[in-house]
């Protein structure tokens, strides 16, 4: 005899976003063990222990925001409870956190064998959504560690900051060596870039079941023309604030690390590669002219809500300073061009969460140059992209596929990134129509501020189910942090 009860959660009444498709459907969700068991049309809530009233809104994907930096300005154990709430309030049920040694994070130096463990330690049972790292190589005994990482510890995906090597996280420097905390002997410069993609597709070969979800990330920005323009920017002293950040890290600098970084992926022959937070019109129409150049090579184009929203005129001012830096209107305009046209890949928030006390100096409130760079904005990616999305005629498929799916599948989350019985109960529900005003005061995450601050948003994310248990609604979050560390490439 069958039992009584079929399925632990059903959740009825919504319309369900699937990454694929032109359009939505109205259906009832079934979930148990916290997967995705049946989506069918009027299922019978007798079946279920549970039922859950969707109230008609929109069933997305729980989103994968495949670049955060939980731990960057504040402990890795604080920064992974506070913002992993922020995130379940935006409908993020996945966090891919860029990690790495050296200054900021957890401001040590040492081999990833002994570092990653002690990150996973400071993770575990913090996390209010699932998470993993992606991490950076940033000398000769890191690279040697990439299978193993791999392999070992479920790290997939890695990542070069292109101007490290002699420009500041926040501007000029000539400490870099102190900052990245490396040795004497080794250097952060493009013979190490190519030294870590050398790594990356020597353990593709080395893993070749995982080979096709093994990538690495780049931040494209080069130090030598952001050093230059800084140095011009701020002696002129005509320009301020976010338009004067713009000028000193110009978007040729982007284009320049853009053309270095595809030649070097076909000098080593290494197929995966996802340009990060592209945000001007030469970014962006660079990876495609790369993209011409070397078709043989994946290239995956990123771009960042805060490029999407916001530009150089931005009230935020100082507030808004992060690399690469907002833009003028036009380059804005161009990033939405293209994402319709579907040269980007995914959109991300680049969360980092920077506290009003660490970004602008007490003293020199106003000063773009002293204040630090990067803010969060992951609890706002889903319904930004909605309510602006919307307006510009992009599908909600399409959104659930940049939000969810093509990152999911990037970077081995297999068990993510799509509505499909089987995989993991990831969801957030989305009222399409209600208007709001983001303020800082609503979000749970500790920065204290928003960059986004005032904006007013036509979409509202309602709840978000975590493998089936509901993690926030009307943006409270409600429990014990749930979430679990993906080893990736996950089943
Ligand atoms: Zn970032």
């Amino acid at each position: 005899m069958a039992p009584v009860t079929t399925w632990d959660l059903l959740i009825k009444n919504v319309r369900v976003v699937r990454p694929q498709g032109h359009a939505v459907h109205g259906a009832d969700i079934a979930i148990r063990g916290g997967k995705f068991a049946k989506i069918a049309g009027d299922l019978s809530a007798k079946s279920a222990k549970r039922v859950y009233d969707g109230k008609g809104g929109l069933a997305f994907p729980g989103v994968v925001d495949a670049h955060t930096h939980a731990g960057i300005y504040s402990p890795l154990k604080e920064d992974a409870v506070s913002e992993s709430k922020a995130a379940a309030q935006g409908g993020v049920t996945s966090m891919l956190n860029y990690f790495r040694t050296g200054q900021y994070y957890l401001n040590k130096r040492g081999p990833y064998r002994k570092f990653f463990p002690e990150v996973l330690e400071i993770s575990k049972g913090r996390y209010h959504v699932d998470y993993a790292y992606h991490l950076a190589p940033m000398d000769r005994t890191h690279i040697s560690e990439i299978p193993t990482l791999v392999d070992k510890h479920g790290v997939s995906s890695f990542k070069i900051f292109m101007f490290y090597g002699s420009h500041g996280l926040h501007g000029r420097s000539d400490a870099q060596r102190d900052f990245l905390m490396i040795g004497p002997d080794d250097r952060y410069d493009y013979a190490h870039f190519e030294f870590v993609m050398r790594g990356v597709q020597k353990a593709r070969e080395r893993l070749p079941a995982k080979a096709s979800q093994i990538s690495l990330s780049l931040h494209c920005e080069t130090a030598e023309i952001m050093t230059a323009y800084t140095k011009m920017v701020e002696s002129a002293d005509k320009l301020k604030g976010l338009a004067a950040y713009h000028a000193a890290r110009p978007p040729h600098s982007e284009g320049l690390a853009v053309f270095i970084a595809a030649y070097l992926a076909n000098e080593t022959a290494l197929p995966n590669v996802n340009l990060l937070h592209l945000s001007s019109r030469k970014a962006l129409s660079a990876a495609l002219q790369m993209q011409a150049v070397f078709p043989h090579i994946d290239f995956r184009r990123e771009v960042t809500i805060g490029h999407l929203v916001l530009d150089v005129n931005s009230k935020a001012g100082p507030l808004a300073k992060v690399n690469p830096p907002i833009r003028p209107r036009e380059d804005v305009e161009y990033l939405w061009e293209q994402l319709l046209a579907g040269n980007v890949h995914w959109v991300v928030s680049d969360h980092a969460c920077c506290r009003h006390e660490t970004k602008v100096a007490k003293k020199a409130f106003g000063n773009i140059w002293l204040a630090k760079s990067g803010f969060g904005g992951t609890e706002y990616l889903l319904p930004a992209l909605v309510s602006e999305g919307s307006k510009r005629g992009l599908s909600y498929n399409r959104m659930a596929a940049l939000t969810s799916y093509n990152p999911a599948r990037r970077f081995g989350l297999n068990s993510k990134g799509d509505i499909a019985e089987g995989l993991d109960a990831d969801l957030a529900i989305v009222d399409p129509s209600e208007t709001w005003t983001i303020r800082a005061k609503d979000s749970q995450s500790t920065q204290g501020y928003t960059p986004f601050e005032g904006i007013e948003l036509s979409a509202r994310v309602k709840a978000t189910f975590l493998r089936g248990e509901l993690v926030c609604e009307n943006g409270n979050v409600t429990g014990k942090p749930l979430g679990r560390y993906l080893h990736r490439p996950t089943n």
